[in-house]
């Protein structure tokens, strides 16, 4: 530009030379434009096209040597024309865009705090080189003013590369457009002024007054030049803010630090609610912590604490049972303790005479003495033996309701009677009952039973219970045992009076003067009188009009009614009553507990009722052997690993239990809790349940209702065909040494129909796929009664006349084993693929 130096200035500041007619286009547009007096010479380059513009900045720039500066003014006048026309189709744009970027704004408002330091910062700078590049642009205009037009034309970034001095001039006419680029740099009250000027300015050389008559803050800002422009909004808005940071100094909002209170799981919505953030900031700083989680997802206490640290707020962990505060926890004094009945369950296997011996018990105590008295099943009953002492007995004999019940966090139970038939001798289920006895702490007594029978032979059944670290009193064990016969009534009284002595050894004691706490013996919903719960009174005296809470239900004691169906109104510890009032029907091992008003009562039971929903929904996380063994080793009070095994062979389960025995270090031990042979069944989940231990799987599978069962209990069960894999595993787990870990998992299975024999192939099972797929590719595994007898892979899976890949579910296909035929019909064939994954225990 410096041979334009010394030039005398032409073009826009030469504006006020012009004069104004209207002229219409061909498009039917009519437009105001500046010409000048006509003259012969008219050369009229067709408009719009980009070398007009060129030549136009050229022509310009030659303008001294043109002695005719009529088409100068022309040309200008139609560029002016033309640029109206396309500043305002990227108005148009811009202004669309604007509206885009104000949506994209609100989005990002949780940063805008940040963004206003920043921006701040960006307009101070933006206005120097506002400043830098005005004063460039009088000089500019100054020494090149035939550049004038070109800059008229507001030429678009595209227009104006091809000429280097176009650009130059376009770059310095076009401040806004600069400005523009930049992510949403608001500009300051002072710039907005500064362009006000500016534009006005460069807005009266290029006639713009007939566009709106009144001049715009957006046109301010952008000079109109076609770079981009922002909505009248956000300039406010914008204007807005400054305004408030210019009264109220530099200070921004104060943060305000919440004590937000922290139960044990919260939701991401509601964490961000109690600190008053924005839950997609929470979202994000989760992710940022590599948690994948949405708004409606729980997450534990101690990622949110981290939360909320982060966000600068205080934590205020509260217990998620802290609703339930209300619940007096009072300490009982030893001066307020009083002498209470035992409570008795009956365990054994089936047919050893469990029911027999019950119901003979109480036909023999109950009803004698006790005039005019129904006996009436409420599922416990008490009687009085003939030393006076008097015994509850719960009247659901078996193990399934002690481990419901103590699953369910409910210590009913202080003395299990052990039935052993003597005719019959220690049985699967007396191992179980043992076991379940054992892993309850709960003291045994052992009632050798059918001693009437021609057969009995109790000395077998002590031996045999010695096997299983049952040592009776007769083998100078520490265990009673008494002979009895259920049907002669044998033997009675003597294992009324060993109960009763136990009792006094274990010195059971309660306060009866406190409100009343007890368990739910079982429950059903009464068509006559609505929901009823058989309570057995643990703690306290239960009284009529006593409010409630009992699991997610709660009510006020309406009636209760005893074993022999009397009306009573109060009921003290180890006394079970038939209670009537509930709004609901609460589950066996439900525990109750008298609270002071029904409000309370209520809305304790809708907190647990929310918690167990909670619960179920996170039941699909639930305890691992990882996870156990990391609780075992992150607790010291719980440095033992429990398990539950079944084998195939008695053989291995013993192997397996003396190889995890030998297993462990300061820090866990293996307890096996239970072993026996054959398919996993509900009963050892619930065992499994009950004591939080896994279930190990040793060439045997869960039964269907088994898995149903540990998938709806969160119990994990674990298949292993190969003994050092599991000690391996455990092991591993135990001392943290975690490699990567080959994990089968089930793709499918398949039942088979059918055996052909085909000559060339031999056995072919007939198959079909009842679950999953099969694939030609897995492993397999032959099952007969859930026992796993062969292991390995298929030599054909043809479905039709095919060979296939795979086979889907609901289909029927043919299948082969590799080097085994010993297949038979009604056997199941389990597919499997092995996944090598890297374990923590982190
Ligand atoms: P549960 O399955 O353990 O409850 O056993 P039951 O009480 O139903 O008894 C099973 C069978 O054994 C019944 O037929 C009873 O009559 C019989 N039984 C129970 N106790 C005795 C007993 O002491 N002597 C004899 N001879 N039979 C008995």
């Amino acid at each position: 530009m410096s041979d334009t130096d010394g030039k005398k200035p032409l073009g826009l500041s030469g504006g006020a030379l012009s004069g104004r007619v209207n002229q219409s286009f061909s498009r039917g547009r009519s437009k105001s434009v500046v010409v000048e007096t006509k003259r012969k010479r008219v050369v009229v380059p067709k408009p719009g096209t980009q070398s007009a513009a060129a030549q136009n900045a050229e022509g310009g720039k030659r303008e001294k040597s043109v002695p005719d500066a009529e088409l100068e003014r022309r040309l200008r006048a139609l560029q002016n024309a033309k640029a109206r026309e396309v500043e305002d189709e990227q108005r148009r744009q811009q202004e669309e865009k604007d509206r885009e970027d104000e949506r994209a704004r609100r989005r990002a408002e949780a940063e805008a705090k940040e963004r206003e330091e920043r921006e701040r910062e960006e307009n101070l700078r933006a206005k120097e080189e506002e400043e830098t590049r005005r004063r460039a642009e009088d000089e500019a205009r100054r020494k090149a003013p035939a550049a004038a037009p070109a800059r008229a034309t507001a030429p678009s970034p595209k227009d104006v590369v091809s000429d280097p001095a176009a650009v130059e001039a376009a770059a310095a006419a076009t401040p806004g457009s600069r400005g523009a680029n930049k992510p949403l740099p608001p500009p300051t009250r002072r710039k907005a002024e500064d362009d006000d000027r500016a534009g006005r300015a460069r807005t009266a050389e290029r006639d713009s007054e007939r566009r709106s008559g009144k001049l715009t803050v957006s046109q301010a800002l952008t000079g109109g030049e076609g770079g981009r422009q922002r909505s009248m909004a956000a300039m406010k808005r914008k204007q807005e803010r400054q305004r408030q940071k210019a009264m109220g100094g530099m200070v921004d909002r104060e943060k305000v630090v919440r004590d937000v209170q922290l139960p044990e799981t919260i939701l991401v919505s509601e964490l961000a609610n109690r600190m008053a953030e924005r839950a997609a900031d929470v979202v994000k700083s989760l992710m940022k912590m590599g948690m994948m989680v949405t708004q409606n997802q729980a997450i534990d206490a101690d990622t949110a604490e981290l939360i909320i640290e982060e966000f600068g707020h205080r934590v205020q962990r509260v217990s998620d049972a802290d609703v339930e505060d209300v619940i007096v926890s009072v300490t009982d004094h030893a001066g307020d303790l009083q002498p209470r009945p035992p409570v008795i369950t009956i365990m054994g296997h089936v047919d050893h005479g469990k029911t027999s011996l019950l119901d003979r018990i109480r036909k023999a105590n109950v009803v004698s003495g006790e005039a005019g008295g129904i006996t009436q099943h409420i599922g416990a009953y008490q009687v009085t033996t003939e030393g006076g002492a008097v015994l509850t007995f719960l009247d659901t004999p078996g193990h399934a309701a002690f481990t419901s019940m103590r699953a369910r966090g409910a210590h009913v139970t202080d003395i299990v009677v052990l039935v052993v038939a003597a005719d019959d001798a220690v049985m699967p289920q007396t191992i179980e009952a043992i076991n379940h006895a054992k892993a309850a702490k709960v003291p045994m007594i052992v009632a050798i039973n059918k001693v009437d029978k021609y057969e009995a032979n109790p000395d077998k059944v002590r031996t045999d219970l010695l096997q299983h670290e049952v040592v009776v009193e007769k083998m100078s064990g520490d265990v009673q045992d008494v002979e009895v016969s259920a049907v002669t009534g044998q033997g009675l009284p003597e294992l009324l009076e060993a109960i009763a002595l136990q009792a006094e050894i274990l010195e059971l004691n309660a306060n009866p003067d406190r409100p009343a706490e007890g368990a739910v013996i079982e429950a059903q919903l009464d068509v006559g009188r609505g929901p009823v719960a058989t309570v057995l009174v643990q703690k306290g005296t239960l009284k009529q009009g006593d409010i409630f809470v009992v699991g997610e239900q709660w009510g006020k004691v309406r009636a209760m009614e005893n074993d022999r169906g009397e009306r009573i109104k109060e009921a003290g510890p180890s006394v079970p009553v038939e209670v009537l009032g509930l709004n609901g029907t609460p589950e066996a091992g439900d525990v109750l507990n008298v609270v002071a008003t029904e409000a309370q009562a209520r809305e304790i039971a809708e907190y647990r009722h929310q918690a167990a929903k909670d619960k179920r929904a996170a039941v699909g996380a639930a305890t691992t052997l990882d996870q156990l063994l990391a609780k075992a080793k992150a607790d010291k009070n719980v440095a033992e690993l429990p398990i539950v095994v079944k084998a195939d062979v008695q053989g291995s389960a013993e192997a397996i239990v003396q190889a995890m025995e030998k297993i462990g270090n300061d820090e866990v031990r293996v307890r096996v809790l239970h072993y026996g042979v054959g398919a996993i069944t509900e009963s050892d989940i619930g065992l499994a349940e009950a004591s939080g231990a896994p279930v190990i799987g040793f060439n045997v599978r869960a039964n269907a209702p088994a898995r149903s069962s540990a998938n709806q209990k969160g119990v994990e069960i674990r298949y292993y065909s190969v003994i050092y894999d599991l000690v391996d595993d455990v092991k591993a787990a135990a001392s943290g040494l975690l490699g990567a870990e080959i994990r089968e998992n089930f793709i499918g299975y398949a039942q088979i129909r059918e055996v052909f024999k085909v000559s060339g192939v031999g056995n072919v099972a007939g198959c079909l796929v009842t679950e999953g797929i099969a694939r030609r590719s897995a492993g397999v595994r032959l099952l007969r009664d859930d026992v796993v007898i062969h292991e390995g892979t298929l030599k054909t899976l043809k479905r039709f006349k095919d060979e296939v890949k795979e086979v889907q579910s609901g289909q029927e296909c043919g299948m082969a084993f590799e080097n085994y035929e010993d297949i038979r019909k009604g056997d199941v064939i389990e597919i499997f693929e092995r996944e090598e994954i890297e374990r923590s225990l982190s």
